[in-house]
């Protein structure tokens, strides 16, 4: 526990607190509400229309048809649908798959499952600003492409990548080929919708806005897929498996939330990066954003010389916590292949923390961190003087 009992969680690019009435929204349905969707009587009934009534608020958020929506276990599943199921069903036209530089490994780890089945798998091209290079991924367009994939906004840097333009250059090279957007860390701070981003389908998981973990959507609008699981034929054939019925209605209920207020998360990210930023060169710090737009939710810097995972544990012990990379990359205990693919050097890449916040992120907790920081960085230069 942290020395002064307080706690400042600016992670929540690894996940967010479920919202109170998220959590009013779900909790029957882990109580005294439950029934299967697929059976016929009453309770199953009104179970299902609980997910009907999900699918149809969620679907109304991105404006596409209910029945687009496929509700899954989460993005990494939602990717897998994307990835794996749209190249599958897409093969007949080519085996080539184009993915981004800085994937999260769910698409990443898919990806390198399709060069097994045969698909030669290439990366989207980066400028030297580290944004995506739209003229050098355009001459790798062809009428082989059967899948583009690439996400939204980074969970590393908080880079927005240009979906729509590249989506624009997909149509006039590659007709065949299906786009799919990561939009994992986008929903509530970007417009997602399909028809705004240009995309075919995208990933979507309800962790990340304050929903419940183990639940998310992949979103279909163009095209057919090859589903991963067969059973019960559930999500029309797309997703067997009885469905998660607290977790679907508590997902929409968080969409609906982060939809209606999406202007006070723009206010409190935007307040939070500022304040953090003001105080990073007493540090020495730099931010770093590949491309140069990014959303305000996530903020990469890098503290030269001193280890990321020293800084944390210093962070966390004054009881600001905040991720050293990605939290998915942590587990692994490697580097990710994101600032291999950006040219960031060995020793700065051990050294770059992300603070991420949230609507529920103040100014004065974001002032705290960045003392905190402060504070830490004086006392670890000491000790190594
Ligand atoms: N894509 C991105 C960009 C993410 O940030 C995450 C979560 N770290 C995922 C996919 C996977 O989400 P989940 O772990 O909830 O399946």
């Amino acid at each position: 526990m942290p020395e002064a009992g307080r706690i400042v969680y600016l992670d929540h690019a690894a996940t967010t607190p479920l919202d109170p009435r998220v959590r009013a929204a779900l909790e029957p349905w882990l109580g005294e509400r439950f029934g299967n969707p697929s059976s016929r009587h009453p309770f199953g009934v009104a179970a299902a229309e609980a997910v009907d009534r999900a699918r149809a608020e969620f679907a109304r958020i991105l404006a596409v048809r209910p029945h687009d929506v496929v509700f899954t276990s989460g993005a990494t599943e939602a990717n897998h649908l994307g990835v794996l199921g749209q190249a599958r069903a897409n093969k007949r036209h080519g085996k080539r798959v184009l993915i981004g530089s800085t994937e999260h490994p769910s698409v990443r780890e898919a990806a390198r499952l399709l060069v097994r089945e045969g698909f030669g798998v290439e990366t989207l091209p980066l400028d030297a600003a580290g944004g995506l290079d739209l003229d050098a991924a355009t001459r790798l367009l062809s009428a082989d492409v059967v899948l583009v994939a690439h996400m939204l906004v980074s969970n590393e840097f908080g880079s927005v990548y240009p979906s729509r333009e590249l989506a624009r250059r997909v149509r006039a090279r590659a007709p065949h080929a299906r786009l799919h957007v990561d939009a994992s860390q986008a929903l509530g701070k970007l417009d997602c919708a399909p028809a705004e981003l240009g995309c075919d389908s995208l990933a979507f998981s309800a962790h990340k806005l304050h929903g419940p973990q183990g639940v998310g959507a992949f979103v279909h609008v163009g095209g057919t897929i090859e589903p991963l699981f067969v059973g019960g034929g559930q999500e029309h054939g797309r997703r067997s498996g009885t469905e998660n019925v607290a977790g679907i209605v508590g997902f929409a209920a968080a969409a609906r939330l982060a939809d209606a207020e999406r202007e006070d998360t723009l206010r409190a990210t935007h307040a939070a990066r500022s304040a953090m930023l003001a105080r990073l060169a007493e540090v020495g710090a730099r931010e770093i954003l590949p491309g140069g737009r990014g959303i305000d939710a996530i903020l990469a810097v890098i503290v030269p010389g001193i280890p990321a995972e020293v800084v944390m544990h210093h962070l966390e012990r004054r009881g600001v916590y905040a991720s050293a990379g990605a939290a998915c990359q942590s587990r692994k205990n490697e580097q990710s292949p994101s600032f291999a693919a950006l040219g960031i050097a060995p020793d700065d890449a051990r050294s770059v923390l992300r603070f991420s916040f949230a609507r529920t992120t103040t100014r004065e907790e974001a002032e705290f961190a960045a003392q905190t920081l402060v504070d830490v960085r004086r006392e670890l230069a000491a000790v190594r003087s």
